[in-house]
């Protein structure tokens, strides 16, 4: 059966509109005045609300833009599959066009991305590949490698959104236009998160062209490469990156603000509860910014903040305290974890650590040294990521097996290193720890999403002893 509208009755006279491409884009435009009031900005803030794209996303623009490039060039022929990575809101949107023009989508994404949105993509009619976010990009499992691999064996249509020059033009073709009727040509500062840069790239393209003086600001998570990090590892999904995507264009941009993820997740949960607008991390980030942009303009300036996405995708992370607090983002209490930490021997570092490619005989004499008995294995140097922390090693299970095996001695530790710690937030209960420590040896504290020390029963022991000192000496 043809769903063309010729062949049915006609629909002059009605709002009905074709299908649901249709309604991609066209967003509001809608003024913060909740936070502003908050904040003490004299500006207009406003964002530019995409979750009313069909997808729920910003990304249904680019989606689109690139099928009909690849079917306009015949690379995405009648039938065919379309394979991409993703993190799920360009899936959502690949999903949504493909549906309605008859394609099969596979989407590969990490193990770092929210379940629902996983379950979301599938929903669509989508199969979805999960791969571990630990490996290095030319691992044959990491999830470009995979995407690679998968491409060739269906001979799908790749759009690639971090080098498609249609991600970009979506946004010169529509955002931007938007922006300029919507705000009658009076935008002065259009700030937004980068991921792909395809959404930063084509609003300041076009806004540019119609004002040079629009200042375009990008924000970006804490360790992301565009704000001059190395790449390492955050939390928040959809924003920063490892690597300069093709529509990487830093001429366009006039300031670059890095956003802690504490400040991106914190800012999200403000949004929702003061402007009842549920937002995402990354849209948290972008108002984080947003708000420093605004504080310092002046007060005819309109201040837009691009909000890419919904928080009902993060329901089970930034919006679930559990979550929250486990990561040390929220203090549930005033003698928690952090109380034992501070009646702590001041002279003893807070974080203890090897890196995998250390000798057993050095990890062995820090503990001999430090009086510790185990200690985690980060990448790098502090502060660390909470992904950047790959195993740990115990000093029972060293000495097993050295007695073995005495050649373990001078071999790394990551070769013979056990599991993670357990984690438990800073701001969690001491009552949490204990029950913890009842099967752990040790657990390991995150505060603001990154390591901060192992805690013992020692020290749990050590501060109930502090604590009834105190009530003796009151
Ligand atoms: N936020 C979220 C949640 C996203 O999925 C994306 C896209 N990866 C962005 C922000 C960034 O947009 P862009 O890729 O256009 O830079």
């Amino acid at each position: 059966m043809s769903h063309s509208p010729a062949s049915g009755p006609s629909l002059e006279g009605t709002e009905i509109v074709d299908s649901v491409i249709d309604l991609i884009g066209s967003t509001p435009l809608v003024r913060m005045k909740r936070i502003s009031e908050l904040e003490g900005i004299e500006c207009t803030l406003a964002m530019k609300h995409e979750v009313t794209n069909p997808g729920g996303s910003s990304k249904d623009r680019p989606a689109l833009e690139m099928i009909l490039a690849a079917e306009a060039s015949g690379e995405l022929q009648p039938g065919g599959t379309i394979v991409e990575p993703t993190s799920g809101n360009t899936g959502v949107g690949l999903a949504i066009v493909a549906a309605q023009r008859g394609y099969k989508c596979v989407f590969v994404m990490t193990d770092k991305v929210a379940p629902e949105k996983i379950d979301l993509l599938k929903a669509y009619g989508a199969e979805v590949v999960v791969c571990p976010v630990a490996v290095e990009p030319d691992d044959p499992q990491s999830y470009y490698s995979v995407a690679e691999r998968l491409t060739n064996e269906l001979g799908a249509f790749r759009p690639n959104q971090y080098h498609n020059p249609h991600n970009p033009t979506a946004h010169v073709k529509t955002t931007g236009p938007e922006l300029w009727r919507q705000t009658a040509g009076r935008i002065t500062h259009f700030v937004a998160g980068a991921g792909t840069c395809g959404s930063i790239t084509g609003v300041g393209r076009y806004l540019k062209s119609m004002n040079p003086d629009v200042k375009i600001i990008a924000a970006d998570p804490e360790g992301s490469v565009f704000s001059g990090g190395s790449g390492r590892p955050y939390l928040v999904e959809g924003v920063g990156e490892d690597f300069f995507p093709a529509a990487w264009e830093p001429e366009l941009l006039d300031d670059i603000i890095a956003i802690s993820d504490e400040e991106s997740f914190k800012t999200a949960r403000y949004v929702s509860e003061a402007e009842g607008i549920l937002i995402g991390g990354s849209g948290g980030m972008a108002v984080a910014a947003a708000i420093k942009v605004a504080k310092q303009a002046k007060p005819d300036d309109i201040v837009v903040v691009f909000n890419p996405d919904s928080g009902r995708g993060y329901l089970s992370r930034i919006f679930n305290d559990d979550w929250m607090a486990n990561f040390g983002f929220l203090v549930e209490c005033d003698q928690c974890v952090g109380a034992v930490l501070d009646t702590r021997n001041a002279s003893i570092e807070n974080l203890l650590y090897v890196n995998p490619d250390q000798l057993v005989s050095e990890a062995i004499s820090m503990m001999r040294t430090n009086g510790v008995s185990q200690l985690p294995v980060c990448k790098n140097t502090p502060p660390f990521a909470a992904a950047e922390v790959s195993g740990a090693v115990d000093e029972l299970e060293l000495m097993e097996a050295i007695h073995r095996d005495p050649g373990v001695m001078s071999t790394p530790v990551e070769k013979v290193m056990g599991p993670k710690l357990p984690t438990i937030g800073v701001g969690q209960k001491v009552e949490l720890a204990i029950e913890m420590l009842e099967t752990a040896p040790a657990l390991l504290v995150l505060s603001g999403g990154r390591p901060l020390s192992v805690l013992t029963r020692t020290d749990v022991l050590a501060y109930f002893g502090a604590v009834a000192d105190a009530a003796v000496e009151s």
